[in-house]
């Protein structure tokens, strides 16, 4: 078994670099404060910025949706998995938006993949940050159309990409939020660039939804609107549930419908959970106060590390990352967190160039909360120093 000993041995030198990924077991509700084997910690990880993922209201919803649609939807969309639920959703977020139509994914990765590759494929050309999110840089390979990466937010890097290509057809993809930094894409250049050199502009708005331009996503916040954009939302961050919905021109929407193969080949998402998804926009809507709150705790979050500004990254959004010198100080100072009581995940090489505490914060969270963690975080870091 030659091949499986290599696996062993690829295995071995990951545990050695600090690069083993394993799983902990949540014997709890997702939320601020969690159990993980049995001890109770503050919960500094998880990309449920609005504090929904166990919404009373949502569990109601879903609890109803469930009587009502059954678990699930026992077929693909175009065969008869697709529910009335699916297309009041797909309405419903289309309008939130301000995009004339809408379609649903299962996952914001099988989104990624779908879209991308019904709209480049060979002779074609796409064009991405270097710090784009692994599903879409999966997605522009998976698509076979040429693949061109520009340094992070360089957009004289990517107009020279632009102006350079000689592809049938130009596809340019973003994060808009990104996902390990927190800073966002520098959205109006992009969009002016797309218009230049005749391209379409996908953005990809997994940490912006919900959060950006009171809860309607970056295009709201930045005031942007073209037939040329292409929106992405994901739905179990902020929004508390699961799943991802693709807002554009009807055109482009009905022209997924026929070619992404990740919208085509699967089985529906259970109608329960677009029931609970419509839910979770008219709370998005209305709950103003989960992004104000959210907003003082970032604030907070900053001031309290004002001593070490240099480890925290240009980000105004629930997404702090604490900057560390090495994979192994990244595990220490995770591990010696959790030992305090907060749980915060270490990201490493090759999720991101460089190691790092990935802080997000959430409207779940107390101000207390967050000046306990800042306290914490200065008191190691000192002590590493
Ligand atoms: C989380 C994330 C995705 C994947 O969405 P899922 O619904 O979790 O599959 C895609 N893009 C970005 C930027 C993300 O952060």
């Amino acid at each position: 078994m030659k091949y499986l000993d290599e696996i062993r041995k690829n295995l071995a030198e990951r545990r050695e670099q600090g690069l083993f990924r394993q799983r902990s077991e949540l014997e709890t509700l997702q939320g601020a404060h969690i159990r993980v084997d049995g001890k109770e910690y503050i919960n500094f990880s998880s990309n449920d910025y609005l504090g929904l993922s166990s919404n009373p209201e949502l569990i109601a919803t879903a609890r109803a949706a469930a009587a009502h649609w059954g678990v699930g939807s026992g077929a693909s969309h175009l065969v008869c998995g697709h529910f009335s639920a699916h297309e009041n959703f797909e309405r419903d977020f289309a309008r939130f938006v301000g995009k004339p139509a809408a379609l649903s994914f299962s996952t914001g990765y099988m989104a990624n993949l779908g879209v991308i590759s019904a709209l480049a494929g060979r002779g074609d050309a796409v064009f991405a940050d270097k710090l784009n999110h692994a599903s879409l840089n999966d997605a522009c390979v998976l698509s076979r159309a040429e693949f061109k990466r520009y340094p992070h937010n360089d957009m004289a890097a990517l107009e020279r990409l632009l102006s350079a290509s000689t592809a049938s057809h130009k596809l340019i993809v973003s994060d808009t939020i990104f996902s390990m930094d927190g800073d966002i894409a520098p959205l109006k250049e992009l969009l002016a660039l797309a218009e230049r050199y005749d391209a379409l502009l996908y953005l990809d708005d997994a940490h912006g939804f919900g959060v950006l331009g009171n809860g309607r996503g970056a295009l709201a916040e930045f005031g942007l609107s073209s037939p040329r954009l292409i929106y992405l939302a994901t739905l179990g961050k902020a929004a508390g549930v699961s799943g991802a919905a693709v807002a554009a021109e009807l055109d482009i929407i009905d022209w997924l419908i026929n070619a992404a193969r990740s919208y085509i080949y699967t089985t529906a998402a259970p109608p329960l959970l677009a029931e609970t998804l419509s839910k979770s926009l008219e709370l998005i809507a209305e709950e103003n106060w989960r992004r104000e709150h959210l907003q003082r705790l970032v604030a907070l979050f900053r001031e309290g590390l004002s001593d070490h500004a240099a480890r925290l990254m240009e980000s105004s959004t629930p997404i702090q990352p604490v900057l560390v010198e090495t994979n192994a100080q990244a595990l220490r100072m995770s591990a010696a967190l959790k030992e305090a009581g907060f749980w915060i995940a270490a990201i490493r090489p090759p999720t991101v160039p460089t190691p790092r505490l990935r802080v997000t914060l959430t409207a779940a969270h107390s101000e207390d909360d967050v000046k306990n963690l800042a306290a914490c975080l200065r008191k190691l870091l000192e002590e590493a120093a």
